[in-house]
């Protein structure tokens, strides 16, 4: 669902271009998002580097990319917070399996806009469709 990885100075930019100093560790922290095809927890997100990373580092590191805007955390099913970048990223929402926790994209938004009188100034919005992923259905009818 994302581009094609791009290169360490993009990523410096990037950073710069939200106000965020530029670290060795963020910058990999950004390409590894990058890669990413569903939202991770802290955990998961650790898991994926080569080496040991401290969960806190990590875990301050995400939420200064949330402030940022490059960053959004999102909850599912009451599971612990989950990770997706949204700098290379088309706008998508996610299907979620009530049975298995799966999560899956979905492409396209027919989401308008709502206007707000309260002066309220929307960036983004995130929607979830519930149900049961294909597996799940197979196993409820016994086919697998
Ligand atoms: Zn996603
Ligand atoms: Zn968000
Ligand atoms: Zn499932
Ligand atoms: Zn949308």
């Amino acid at each position: 669902m994302h581009d094609e990885p791009l290169d360490a100075a993009y990523y410096q930019d990037l950073l710069r271009e939200h106000e965020l100093s530029v670290t060795p560790f963020r910058v990999k922290l950004l390409k590894l998002l990058a890669k990413l095809s569903v939202p991770l927890s802290v955990q998961n997100i650790a898991a994926k580097f080569d080496e040991a990373v401290d969960k806190v580092t990590l875990y301050r590191n995400l939420e200064a990319f949330e402030h940022a805007g490059l960053v959004c955390r999102m909850y599912f099913n009451g599971q612990e917070a989950l990770y997706e970048q949204r700098f290379t990223d088309h706008h998508h929402h996610h299907l979620i399996c009530t049975n298995c926790g799966r999560i899956e994209d979905v492409a396209g938004c027919s989401i308008e806009t709502p206007r707000t009188g309260s002066g309220f100034k929307i960036n983004h919005h995130h929607l979830e469709f519930y149900g049961l992923c294909h597996e799940c259905q197979l196993k409820k009818q016994g086919i697998i």
